[in-house]
């Protein structure tokens, strides 16, 4: 058989498999299984490649196989649950670095049609943006670099000075493609611009933007595919790019921000939190919770950023044991932007062995929200801020929240009065039916679960 038919018959059943991969990435209960079938895809992707170009020797290959295994495996186990998005980040970045390089080594062959150079040159940009916007937004995210919006008089005229050299330099580089001037000059320019493009925006925001530039490295991969003519690396590419923007896309929607808004963050900070609010504040022990719980035939819990703050997940597990074995039925509410990344909630809850039968999307949870005889709000605040869906002039109006404010009683565990990301008063604790229980919220629950104990 051809060999070329044999390789692209390999790449089209990767491509088959990373496509599955995502597919089941998309539910809990079966993520574990994408992973694992992209992983085998891409290591099968990777040797059939090499194996075929004939560039490395099997020494070459088996070593630096090792050691991206063990540098990576290493990551991942040493990693805080809450610090994924640093260790995200710097995987788009590095993946970013790669595209530089291979564009780079495409730039240096001999006698390159003005197709590869184009694609190279791509390749080279979106690479360098992505690499150094990546280590700048690992650095907010993980609190080494201050992670407020910088911003200084004339970013604009800068930017847009940065962006003519570099599309000057790439015009140059067609006449002479293996000119290193002309090469370093646009691989600085691109770096440059990617502190520009991420610099003004607020460390809040970075799981947005790292969605973003994850996007970006798949669309430099994707240009270094063409560069290289390798199928495979245009469709991963491809698919990297196209996930990531659906990812950015559905954070910003479900915290009610344009994509425009995000990125000029810097520019348009929230100013106003006007509404009045009416009501007055019920705070009550834990012990008088524990006797409304007792109670209670359904229970739903909402989880927020402090259920990850306080790591209450553990006991609120705990209390849903009780709470069914005292036989309620137990629900949780999941809102897609709970906590500070996508999927934060599923995790901590995975992480205490909550089933994925009792986790419930938003979507889901809402319309039957006001049959549960207690709502527990744990931590969360913007994402149950009824303002969202009842006041005009709260700058959250129009966020979809989970509707807690609807359940019978509501009971709020949080610290103090403090506003959540977005900063905002939040009616809801208020409200005639909802009782706050002001403390840690894992040394509440610790507290009612004592008393079911008694
Ligand atoms: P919020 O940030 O709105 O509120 C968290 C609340 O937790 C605070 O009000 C705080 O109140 C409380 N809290 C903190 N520590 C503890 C503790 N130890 N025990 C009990 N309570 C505690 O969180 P939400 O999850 O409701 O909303 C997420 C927000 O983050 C949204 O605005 C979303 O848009 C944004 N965001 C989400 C991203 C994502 O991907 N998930 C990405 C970027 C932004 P107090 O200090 O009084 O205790």
């Amino acid at each position: 058989m051809d060999m070329n038919i044999l390789i692209n018959g390999v790449y089209v059943i990767v491509a088959a498999l990373f496509i599955m991969g995502l597919k089941l990435l998309g539910h809990p209960s079966t993520a574990r299984k994408g992973n694992l079938i992209s992983s085998i895809a891409m290591l099968t992707g990777v040797i059939v490649t090499l194996l075929d170009q004939a560039i490395v020797s099997y020494e070459l290959l088996l070593v630096s196989m090792l050691i991206g295994s063990i540098v990576g495996a290493y990551a991942a186990k040493k990693v805080a649950m809450t610090s994924m998005p640093e260790l995200v980040s710097l995987f788009n970045g590095i993946g970013g670095l790669a595209s530089v390089g291979v564009a780079w080594a495409s730039l240096m062959t001999d006698g390159i049609s003005s197709f590869v150079v184009f694609v190279s040159f791509l390749a080279l940009v979106i690479g360098g943006v992505t690499f150094s916007g990546s280590l700048l937004a690992w650095g907010k995210l993980s609190e080494r670099i201050a992670g407020r919006p910088l911003v200084f008089k004339g970013q604009i005229i800068v930017n847009v000075a940065v962006l003519t050299v570099m599309v000057a330099g790439g015009t140059q580089l067609l006449n002479s493609p293996q000119s290193s001037d002309i090469q370093w000059l646009i691989f600085v320019t691109a770096l440059v611009l990617g502190l520009l493009v991420v610099m003004p925006i607020g460390g809040a925001d970075m799981p947005v933007v790292i969605s973003l530039l994850n996007s970006y490295s798949g669309i430099a991969a994707c240009a270094a595919g063409f560069a290289l003519q390798n199928n495979l690396l245009i469709v991963a590419g491809a698919l990297v790019g196209a996930s990531g923007i659906i990812l950015t896309n559905t954070m910003c929607k479900a915290m009610n921000r344009s994509l425009k808004n995000v990125l000029v963050s810097g520019f348009q900070k929230v100013t106003s939190n006007s509404i009045t609010l009416e009501g007055e504040i019920k705070p009550i022990s834990a012990d008088d919770a524990y006797y409304i719980l007792e109670a209670a035939q359904s229970v739903v819990v909402i989880p927020g950023y402090g259920m990850a703050v306080a790591q209450a997940q553990h006991a609120m597990k705990e209390l849903q044991v009780l709470l069914e074995n005292n036989g309620a039925e137990v629900a949780y509410g999941i809102h897609p932007v709970a906590g500070r990344m996508p999927g934060h909630m599923n995790v901590l809850l995975a992480e205490a062995d909550v089933s994925y039968e009792q986790l419930f999307e938003m979507d889901e949870i809402n319309p039957r929200i006001d049959g549960f005889d207690v709502a527990i709000v744990i931590g969360a605040n913007d994402v149950v801020n009824p303002a969202a869906r009842d006041m005009e002039g709260s700058p959250i109006y129009g966020m979809p929240v989970i509707n807690a404010d609807l359940a019978n009683t509501v009971f709020v565990l949080k610290r103090g009065m403090a506003t959540g990301f977005a900063g905002v008063d939040n009616p809801l604790f208020f409200k005639e039916n909802t009782r706050m229980i002001f403390g840690d919220a894992k040394e509440t629950l610790n507290g009612i679960i004592r008393q079911f104990a008694d």
